[in-house]
Protein backbone atom coordinates (compact mmCIF):
# COMPACT_ATOMS: atom_id res chain seq x y z
CA UNK A 1 0.00 0.00 0.00
CA UNK A 2 1.27 3.41 -0.84
CA UNK A 3 0.61 6.76 0.48
CA UNK A 4 -0.34 7.77 -2.45
CA UNK A 5 -3.58 5.33 -2.92
CA UNK A 6 -4.95 6.63 0.07
CA UNK A 7 -7.67 8.77 -0.45
CA UNK A 8 -7.80 12.33 1.91
CA UNK A 9 -6.31 12.49 4.84
CA UNK A 10 -3.20 14.44 3.91
CA UNK A 11 -2.41 15.78 7.30
CA UNK A 12 -1.60 12.80 8.85
CA UNK A 13 0.06 11.48 5.84
CA UNK A 14 2.64 14.09 6.41
CA UNK A 15 2.78 13.93 9.75
CA UNK A 16 3.45 10.38 9.38
CA UNK A 17 6.55 10.91 6.88
CA UNK A 18 7.64 13.72 8.59
CA UNK A 19 7.79 11.51 12.04
CA UNK A 20 8.79 8.43 10.14
CA UNK A 21 12.34 10.43 8.42
CA UNK A 22 13.20 12.06 11.87
CA UNK A 23 13.18 8.51 13.03
CA UNK A 24 10.27 9.37 15.55
CA UNK A 25 8.09 6.38 15.46
CA UNK A 26 5.80 5.51 18.63
CA UNK A 27 6.03 2.36 19.40
CA UNK A 28 2.68 2.04 19.69
CA UNK A 29 -0.11 3.69 17.96
CA UNK A 30 -3.52 3.76 17.65
CA UNK A 31 -5.77 4.87 14.35
CA UNK A 32 -9.30 5.54 15.08
CA UNK A 33 -12.17 6.69 13.11
CA UNK A 34 -14.96 5.85 11.89
CA UNK A 35 -15.26 2.33 9.37
CA UNK A 36 -14.06 3.44 6.32
CA UNK A 37 -11.78 6.69 6.71
CA UNK A 38 -8.58 4.50 5.44
CA UNK A 39 -7.32 3.86 8.83
CA UNK A 40 -6.04 0.27 8.05
CA UNK A 41 -4.58 1.79 4.63
CA UNK A 42 -2.84 4.54 6.48
CA UNK A 43 -1.61 1.46 8.72
CA UNK A 44 -0.23 -0.03 5.67
CA UNK A 45 1.28 2.02 3.89
CA UNK A 46 3.37 3.61 6.99
CA UNK A 47 4.76 0.22 7.76
CA UNK A 48 5.58 -0.21 4.00
CA UNK A 49 7.10 3.06 4.12
CA UNK A 50 9.55 2.58 7.97
CA UNK A 51 10.43 -0.13 6.15
CA UNK A 52 11.19 0.69 2.71
CA UNK A 53 14.67 0.41 1.85
CA UNK A 54 14.98 3.47 -0.46
CA UNK A 55 12.08 5.54 0.43
CA UNK A 56 11.02 8.65 -1.00
CA UNK A 57 10.41 12.29 0.59
CA UNK A 58 6.28 11.22 0.17
CA UNK A 59 6.28 7.32 -0.46
CA UNK A 60 7.50 4.40 -0.41
CA UNK A 61 9.59 3.42 -3.46
CA UNK A 62 8.28 0.33 -4.42
CA UNK A 63 10.70 -1.55 -5.58
CA UNK A 64 13.11 -2.89 -2.77
CA UNK A 65 12.56 -6.23 -1.74
CA UNK A 66 10.77 -4.85 1.40
CA UNK A 67 7.96 -3.01 -0.79
CA UNK A 68 7.56 -5.89 -3.20
CA UNK A 69 6.94 -8.47 0.08
CA UNK A 70 4.64 -5.77 1.71
CA UNK A 71 2.58 -5.27 -2.10
CA UNK A 72 1.21 -8.90 -1.39
CA UNK A 73 0.97 -8.50 2.64
CA UNK A 74 3.72 -11.56 2.97
CA UNK A 75 6.69 -9.52 4.83
CA UNK A 76 7.58 -12.41 7.56
CA UNK A 77 7.74 -9.34 10.00
CA UNK A 78 4.28 -8.15 9.18
CA UNK A 79 1.77 -9.66 11.55
CA UNK A 80 -2.00 -9.01 11.92
CA UNK A 81 -4.57 -9.72 14.44
CA UNK A 82 -7.89 -9.17 13.64
CA UNK A 83 -11.87 -11.15 14.91
CA UNK A 84 -12.47 -14.57 13.81
CA UNK A 85 -14.82 -17.16 14.77
CA UNK A 86 -13.03 -20.14 16.04
CA UNK A 87 -13.93 -23.33 13.57
CA UNK A 88 -11.84 -25.79 15.66
CA UNK A 89 -14.06 -28.13 17.79
CA UNK A 90 -14.08 -28.11 21.65
CA UNK A 91 -10.35 -29.90 22.68
CA UNK A 92 -8.75 -28.92 20.04
CA UNK A 93 -6.78 -25.38 20.88
CA UNK A 94 -9.28 -23.30 19.21
CA UNK A 95 -8.39 -21.31 15.52
CA UNK A 96 -6.31 -18.67 16.12
CA UNK A 97 -5.67 -15.41 13.06
CA UNK A 98 -2.88 -17.39 11.14
CA UNK A 99 -5.83 -20.13 9.78
CA UNK A 100 -7.87 -17.16 8.46
CA UNK A 101 -4.42 -15.17 6.94
CA UNK A 102 -4.84 -16.25 3.36
CA UNK A 103 -8.20 -15.04 3.66
CA UNK A 104 -7.53 -11.91 5.55
CA UNK A 105 -4.90 -11.02 3.03
CA UNK A 106 -6.93 -11.55 0.01
CA UNK A 107 -10.05 -9.19 1.07
CA UNK A 108 -7.79 -6.28 2.67
CA UNK A 109 -6.04 -7.02 -0.89
CA UNK A 110 -9.27 -6.42 -2.59
CA UNK A 111 -10.86 -3.44 -0.56
CA UNK A 112 -8.28 -1.97 2.30
CA UNK A 113 -10.83 -0.02 3.12
CA UNK A 114 -12.91 -2.86 4.37
CA UNK A 115 -15.27 -2.97 7.65
CA UNK A 116 -15.81 -5.64 10.50
CA UNK A 117 -19.34 -6.29 8.91
CA UNK A 118 -17.86 -7.12 5.44
CA UNK A 119 -14.93 -8.91 6.84
CA UNK A 120 -17.98 -11.22 8.59
CA UNK A 121 -19.78 -11.58 5.08
CA UNK A 122 -16.66 -12.47 4.12
CA UNK A 123 -15.94 -15.69 6.53
CA UNK A 124 -19.86 -16.34 6.26
CA UNK A 125 -21.04 -16.09 9.64
CA UNK A 126 -23.84 -14.83 11.45
CA UNK A 127 -21.95 -14.40 14.77
CA UNK A 128 -19.42 -11.13 15.46
CA UNK A 129 -16.62 -12.29 14.97
CA UNK A 130 -13.79 -11.83 18.00
CA UNK A 131 -10.20 -11.50 19.06
CA UNK A 132 -9.79 -14.50 21.36
CA UNK A 133 -7.92 -15.11 24.60
CA UNK A 134 -5.44 -17.04 22.82
CA UNK A 135 -4.79 -14.74 20.32
CA UNK A 136 -2.40 -13.17 23.37
CA UNK A 137 -0.06 -15.84 23.19
CA UNK A 138 0.37 -15.35 19.69
CA UNK A 139 1.33 -12.08 19.79
CA UNK A 140 3.95 -12.77 22.51
CA UNK A 141 5.00 -15.76 20.71
CA UNK A 142 5.49 -13.39 17.29
CA UNK A 143 7.31 -10.91 19.43
CA UNK A 144 9.64 -13.17 20.57
CA UNK A 145 10.79 -13.80 17.10
CA UNK A 146 13.79 -11.88 15.82
CA UNK A 147 12.80 -9.75 13.22
CA UNK A 148 13.51 -11.88 10.23
CA UNK A 149 14.97 -8.89 7.58
CA UNK A 150 12.81 -5.74 8.70
CA UNK A 151 14.05 -2.55 10.48
CA UNK A 152 10.59 -2.54 12.26
CA UNK A 153 8.70 -5.65 13.26
CA UNK A 154 4.89 -4.60 12.35
CA UNK A 155 2.08 -6.09 14.73
CA UNK A 156 -1.26 -4.73 13.21
CA UNK A 157 -4.32 -5.10 15.33
CA UNK A 158 -7.41 -4.27 13.12
CA UNK A 159 -10.65 -4.08 15.62
CA UNK A 160 -9.27 -4.02 18.43
CA UNK A 161 -11.98 -2.65 19.98
CA UNK A 162 -13.04 -7.03 19.92
CA UNK A 163 -10.07 -7.93 22.01
CA UNK A 164 -11.35 -10.44 24.33
CA UNK A 165 -10.60 -8.99 27.67
CA UNK A 166 -7.56 -11.19 28.54
CA UNK A 167 -6.15 -10.97 25.19
CA UNK A 168 -6.22 -6.95 25.82
CA UNK A 169 -4.58 -7.55 28.84
CA UNK A 170 -2.02 -9.39 27.34
CA UNK A 171 -1.39 -6.66 24.83
CA UNK A 172 -1.32 -4.32 27.04
CA UNK A 173 1.67 -5.43 29.06
CA UNK A 174 3.76 -6.33 26.02
CA UNK A 175 2.87 -2.26 25.03
CA UNK A 176 3.99 -1.36 28.28
CA UNK A 177 7.34 -2.95 28.26
CA UNK A 178 8.67 -1.81 24.75
CA UNK A 179 11.13 -4.32 23.07
CA UNK A 180 12.99 -3.40 20.30
CA UNK A 181 12.38 -2.27 17.00
CA UNK A 182 8.61 -2.99 16.96
CA UNK A 183 5.66 -1.01 16.27
CA UNK A 184 2.34 -2.20 17.36
CA UNK A 185 -0.67 -0.31 15.12
CA UNK A 186 -4.06 -0.52 16.83
CA UNK A 187 -7.19 0.05 14.65
CA UNK A 188 -10.82 0.65 15.90
CA UNK A 189 -14.07 2.20 15.07
CA UNK A 190 -15.31 2.34 18.57
CA UNK A 191 -12.68 3.23 20.72
CA UNK A 192 -14.90 3.86 23.65
CA UNK A 193 -14.79 -0.20 24.11
CA UNK A 194 -11.37 0.18 24.30
CA UNK A 195 -9.34 -0.67 27.46
CA UNK A 196 -8.88 3.01 29.06
CA UNK A 197 -5.39 1.74 29.98
CA UNK A 198 -4.47 0.82 26.82
CA UNK A 199 -6.17 3.86 25.36
CA UNK A 200 -3.34 6.06 27.31
CA UNK A 201 -0.63 4.14 26.68
CA UNK A 202 -1.00 4.52 22.56
CA UNK A 203 -0.44 7.52 20.64
CA UNK A 204 -3.89 8.10 19.46
CA UNK A 205 -4.23 9.48 15.77
CA UNK A 206 -7.96 10.39 14.95
CA UNK A 207 -8.95 9.67 11.02
CA UNK A 208 -11.82 12.67 10.27
CA UNK A 209 -14.30 11.90 8.09
CA UNK A 210 -12.93 12.02 4.50
CA UNK A 211 -13.98 15.45 2.95
CA UNK A 212 -16.05 15.71 -0.15
CA UNK A 213 -13.62 17.11 -2.36
CA UNK A 214 -11.35 13.94 -1.75
CA UNK A 215 -14.29 11.49 -2.75
CA UNK A 216 -15.35 13.32 -5.90
CA UNK A 217 -11.99 13.28 -7.03
CA UNK A 218 -11.32 9.66 -6.34
CA UNK A 219 -14.81 8.81 -8.23
CA UNK A 220 -13.61 11.09 -10.86
CA UNK A 221 -10.34 9.07 -11.34
CA UNK A 222 -11.62 5.85 -11.30
CA UNK A 223 -13.98 7.21 -14.20
CA UNK A 224 -17.06 6.72 -12.02
CA UNK A 225 -18.19 10.02 -11.73
CA UNK A 226 -21.74 11.46 -13.27
CA UNK A 227 -25.19 13.00 -11.94
CA UNK A 228 -25.78 10.31 -9.55
CA UNK A 229 -22.21 11.03 -7.49
CA UNK A 230 -23.42 13.81 -5.77
CA UNK A 231 -26.13 12.03 -3.91
CA UNK A 232 -23.91 9.30 -2.71
CA UNK A 233 -20.92 11.33 -1.97
CA UNK A 234 -23.40 13.36 0.47
CA UNK A 235 -24.52 9.49 1.87
CA UNK A 236 -21.35 8.54 2.39
CA UNK A 237 -20.26 10.39 5.94
CA UNK A 238 -17.04 10.71 4.99
CA UNK A 239 -16.45 7.13 4.03
CA UNK A 240 -14.95 5.61 1.14
CA UNK A 241 -16.25 2.21 1.86
CA UNK A 242 -19.88 3.49 2.44
CA UNK A 243 -19.56 5.28 -0.63
CA UNK A 244 -18.50 2.61 -3.05
CA UNK A 245 -21.36 0.51 -1.13
CA UNK A 246 -24.01 3.69 -1.92
CA UNK A 247 -23.28 3.18 -5.51
CA UNK A 248 -23.19 -0.85 -5.75
CA UNK A 249 -26.45 -0.73 -3.94
CA UNK A 250 -27.80 1.64 -6.45
CA UNK A 251 -30.69 -1.24 -7.42
CA UNK A 252 -31.50 -2.49 -3.48
CA UNK A 253 -32.00 1.53 -2.61
CA UNK A 254 -34.64 1.93 -6.17
CA UNK A 255 -36.19 -1.05 -4.76
CA UNK A 256 -36.77 0.13 -1.63
CA UNK A 257 -37.97 3.70 -3.03
CA UNK A 258 -40.52 1.56 -5.50
CA UNK A 259 -41.79 -0.18 -2.72
CA UNK A 260 -42.29 3.12 -0.23
CA UNK A 261 -44.13 4.26 -3.27
CA UNK A 262 -46.55 2.07 -3.76
CA UNK A 263 -47.14 1.94 0.23
CA UNK A 264 -47.37 5.58 0.95
CA UNK A 265 -49.86 5.54 -2.51
CA UNK A 266 -51.50 2.10 -0.82
CA UNK A 267 -51.57 3.55 2.96
CA UNK A 268 -53.35 7.25 1.21
CA UNK A 269 -55.98 5.11 -0.71
CA UNK A 270 -57.05 2.89 2.15
CA UNK A 271 -60.97 2.88 2.91
CA UNK A 272 -63.47 0.49 3.02
CA UNK A 273 -64.29 -0.14 -0.11
CA UNK A 274 -60.57 -0.40 -1.80
CA UNK A 275 -59.41 -2.10 1.07
CA UNK A 276 -58.02 -5.41 0.43
CA UNK A 277 -57.28 -4.96 -3.34
CA UNK A 278 -54.85 -1.45 -2.12
CA UNK A 279 -53.07 -3.30 0.92
CA UNK A 280 -52.90 -6.67 0.02
CA UNK A 281 -49.95 -6.73 -3.08
CA UNK A 282 -47.85 -4.77 -1.00
CA UNK A 283 -48.48 -6.28 2.54
CA UNK A 284 -47.67 -9.48 0.51
CA UNK A 285 -44.62 -8.03 -0.87
CA UNK A 286 -43.39 -6.39 2.45
CA UNK A 287 -43.80 -9.72 4.51
CA UNK A 288 -41.92 -11.84 1.72
CA UNK A 289 -38.34 -10.06 2.74
CA UNK A 290 -36.20 -11.16 4.69
CA UNK A 291 -36.15 -10.29 8.19
CA UNK A 292 -32.75 -8.10 7.25
CA UNK A 293 -34.33 -6.55 4.22
CA UNK A 294 -37.44 -5.77 6.02
CA UNK A 295 -35.50 -4.22 8.50
CA UNK A 296 -33.17 -1.88 5.74
CA UNK A 297 -36.47 -1.06 4.08
CA UNK A 298 -37.77 0.49 7.59
CA UNK A 299 -34.53 2.30 7.91
CA UNK A 300 -34.75 3.98 4.61
CA UNK A 301 -38.61 4.47 4.53
CA UNK A 302 -37.22 6.55 7.84
CA UNK A 303 -34.74 8.65 5.56
CA UNK A 304 -37.10 8.99 3.29
CA UNK A 305 -39.56 10.64 5.15
CA UNK A 306 -36.60 12.84 7.03
CA UNK A 307 -35.87 13.99 3.64
CA UNK A 308 -39.51 14.56 2.34
CA UNK A 309 -39.69 16.86 5.55
CA UNK A 310 -36.30 18.48 4.92
CA UNK A 311 -37.55 19.13 0.95
CA UNK A 312 -40.84 20.48 2.44
CA UNK A 313 -38.85 23.44 4.48
CA UNK A 314 -37.30 23.97 1.54
CA UNK A 315 -34.04 23.78 3.01
CA UNK A 316 -32.54 23.12 -0.35
CA UNK A 317 -28.63 22.10 0.56
CA UNK A 318 -29.79 19.90 3.03
CA UNK A 319 -32.06 17.85 1.25
CA UNK A 320 -29.74 14.11 0.32
CA UNK A 321 -32.18 13.01 -2.20
CA UNK A 322 -31.36 11.22 -5.79
CA UNK A 323 -33.25 12.17 -8.61
CA UNK A 324 -36.38 9.85 -8.63
CA UNK A 325 -36.69 10.60 -4.68
CA UNK A 326 -37.05 14.35 -5.38
CA UNK A 327 -39.45 13.49 -8.37
CA UNK A 328 -41.60 11.16 -5.75
CA UNK A 329 -40.72 14.62 -3.13
CA UNK A 330 -42.57 17.20 -5.37
CA UNK A 331 -45.92 15.73 -5.23
CA UNK A 332 -45.65 13.93 -1.64
CA UNK A 333 -43.56 16.03 0.26
CA UNK A 334 -46.63 18.25 1.36
CA UNK A 335 -47.85 15.34 3.65
CA UNK A 336 -45.25 15.07 5.73
CA UNK A 337 -44.94 18.33 7.86
CA UNK A 338 -44.26 19.69 11.68
CA UNK A 339 -47.83 18.15 12.26
CA UNK A 340 -47.02 14.13 11.73
CA UNK A 341 -43.71 13.77 11.50
CA UNK A 342 -42.81 13.08 14.88
CA UNK A 343 -45.41 10.48 14.76
CA UNK A 344 -44.36 9.00 11.30
CA UNK A 345 -40.95 8.23 12.58
CA UNK A 346 -42.02 6.66 15.66
CA UNK A 347 -44.09 4.19 14.07
CA UNK A 348 -41.76 3.51 11.13
CA UNK A 349 -39.17 3.14 14.78
CA UNK A 350 -41.03 0.91 16.57
CA UNK A 351 -41.91 -1.16 13.74
CA UNK A 352 -38.38 -1.41 12.90
CA UNK A 353 -37.94 -2.70 16.67
CA UNK A 354 -40.60 -5.14 16.27
CA UNK A 355 -39.41 -6.66 13.44
CA UNK A 356 -35.96 -7.11 15.49
CA UNK A 357 -37.79 -8.97 17.99
CA UNK A 358 -38.53 -11.16 15.57
CA UNK A 359 -42.52 -10.05 15.70
CA UNK A 360 -44.95 -11.68 13.25
CA UNK A 361 -44.23 -9.26 10.23
CA UNK A 362 -47.50 -10.12 8.30
CA UNK A 363 -49.22 -7.92 11.89
CA UNK A 364 -46.47 -5.24 11.95
CA UNK A 365 -46.70 -4.02 8.39
CA UNK A 366 -50.72 -4.42 8.53
CA UNK A 367 -50.52 -2.04 11.61
CA UNK A 368 -47.97 0.29 10.16
CA UNK A 369 -49.88 1.20 7.31
CA UNK A 370 -53.12 1.65 9.07
CA UNK A 371 -51.03 4.20 11.44
CA UNK A 372 -49.97 5.74 7.84
CA UNK A 373 -53.09 6.23 6.57
CA UNK A 374 -54.35 7.81 9.83
CA UNK A 375 -51.34 10.56 9.45
CA UNK A 376 -51.72 11.04 6.12
CA UNK A 377 -55.22 12.18 6.23
CA UNK A 378 -54.58 14.02 9.40
CA UNK A 379 -52.67 16.18 7.40
CA UNK A 380 -55.89 16.84 5.43
CA UNK A 381 -57.44 18.96 7.98
CA UNK A 382 -54.83 21.79 9.18
ZN1 LIG B 1 10.92 0.25 -0.88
Amino acid sequence: MFFRDIVGQDDIKSRLIRGAAARRVAHAQMFHGISGVGCLPMALAYAQYINCENPLPDDSCGQCPSCRKYAGLVHPDLHFVFPIINKKSSGDDGSVCDDFLPQFRNEVLKNPYLSLQDWQEALQEDKKPIIYTREGDEIIRKLNLKAFEAQYKIMIIWCAEQMHEACANKVLKVIEEPQGQTLFILISDNIENILPTIRSRVQQIFFPPIDVEHLRRELKSKGLYNEASEFYIKNAKGSLNQLYKNINNDDTNAYYLRLFIDMMRGCWNLNETTFGSQWRPILEQLTSLGRTSQTAFLQNAQRELRENFVYNLSVDNLVYMNADELDFAQRFARFVNERNIEQFMNEFALAEAHIEQNANAKYVFLDLMLKINELLKLNMNP
